[in-house]
């Protein structure tokens, strides 16, 4: 096997201490030598303030992982990939689509690779409910992913400032797996939900039409106490689809054929040392390109203030 890829992460936070540090610690293809973030420490390796710090006093580091939220991610990314280094971003890859566009040409300029990681993308039942719906005529296709925000990101301040996307942030995971499944779509109308107190959506109703012209709706709603939906639905000539819990479970017409526990973060640790020692860069922007057609297209509604 290769040597292992020596990698820093960058933002210690929520989702650091979730995922990325169990995943890269089963992971022989990275040695985890450093880490930057302004408070978050991750024990028994240098912790650093910033990315510049961290690059300045570990100069063997190959790669790095940003995990910062989505408005903050581009300096780093740019200091980074000028330093040489190899960048995995975590979804969404940025808060505009030309910066993320700025990045990857920065990649290439300087050799690196460039990963938008689309986590949703790794879930279970996805290729299983790609390669079922490449077998079959769709009719229609519907997005139903209804959380509560309350219960996952309780007191994240950036998610409702302008780039943390709101409702759009877990509805991102939605659309990099319907953009992965379905064939090209493109936003035709949208109505995203403000409440008074907030500059992102709460709420958001969209639909699209295929290329060749079939319906699809996203129904999101950050409000959703009890059961939680993260379903995609297609009626198909060969029956009705239903992936469900974000990807983790298929069903054709009520059969489960596809269920089997997700490990999302360790298959973007794998993909992302593939690209790395391929000299590649894996960044598609179609998820994000849809969140900013819906703000671009979308009525803006005036809801309810929401508090935590
Ligand atoms: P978080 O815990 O609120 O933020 C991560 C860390 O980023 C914070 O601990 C903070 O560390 C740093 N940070 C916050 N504001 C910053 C700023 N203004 N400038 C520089 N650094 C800042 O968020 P998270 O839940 O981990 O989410 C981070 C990213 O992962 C988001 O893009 C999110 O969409 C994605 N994600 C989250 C989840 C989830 O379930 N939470 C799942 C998948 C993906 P310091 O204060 O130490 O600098």
């Amino acid at each position: 096997m290769s040597q292992p890829i020596n990698i820093g992460i960058v933002g210690v936070g929520k989702i650091v201490r979730d995922q990325h540090l169990p995943a890269l610690a089963k992971d022989k293809n990275y040695r985890l030598v450093a880490a930057a973030s302004r408070h978050g420490k991750v024990e028994n390796i240098p912790n650093f303030p910033d990315i510049e710090a961290m690059l300045d006093a570990v100069p063997e580091l190959e790669a790095v992982s940003l995990c910062m939220p989505p408005q903050f991610r581009y300096d780093a990314a740019r200091t980074a990939l000028t330093a040489k280094k190899h960048v995995f971003l975590e979804k969404p890859p940025g808060a505009t689509v030309s910066e993320v566009e700025n990045l990857k040409a920065l990649a290439a300029q300087n050799g690196v690779s460039l990963f938008a990681s689309w986590h949703s993308r790794y879930a279970p039942a996805v290729e299983a409910a790609r390669a079922f719906l490449n077998s079959t005529r769709i009719k229609s296709a519907a997005i139903n992913w209804k959380e509560d925000v309350r219960r996952w990101h309780p007191n994240q301040e950036w998610i409702w400032a302008p780039g943390g996307f709101g409702v759009f942030d877990p509805g991102i995971n939605a659309l990099s797996i319907a953009t992965h499944i379905l064939p090209p779509m493109f936003i035709t109308s949208a109505v995203l939900d403000f409440p008074e107190n907030r500059a992102s959506p709460v709420a958001a109703r969209v639909t699209f039409r295929t290329s060749n012209g079939l319906p699809v709706t996203m129904d999101l709603d950050w409000l959703q106490t009890g059961p939680q939906s993260w379903d995609i639905l297609a009626e198909t000539d060969k029956g009705a689809m239903v992936l469900s819990g974000g990807g983790s479970k298929l069903a054709v017409d009520g059969k489960v054929i596809h269920e089997e526990p997700e490990a999302e973060y360790p298959m973007l640790y794998r993909r992302f040392a593939e690209i790395v020692r391929a000299g590649i860069s894996d960044v598609d922007l179609a998820p994000l390109q849809h969140v900013a057609d819906a703000f671009m297209l979308g009525k803006h509604n005036v809801v309810e203030a929401f508090f935590d």
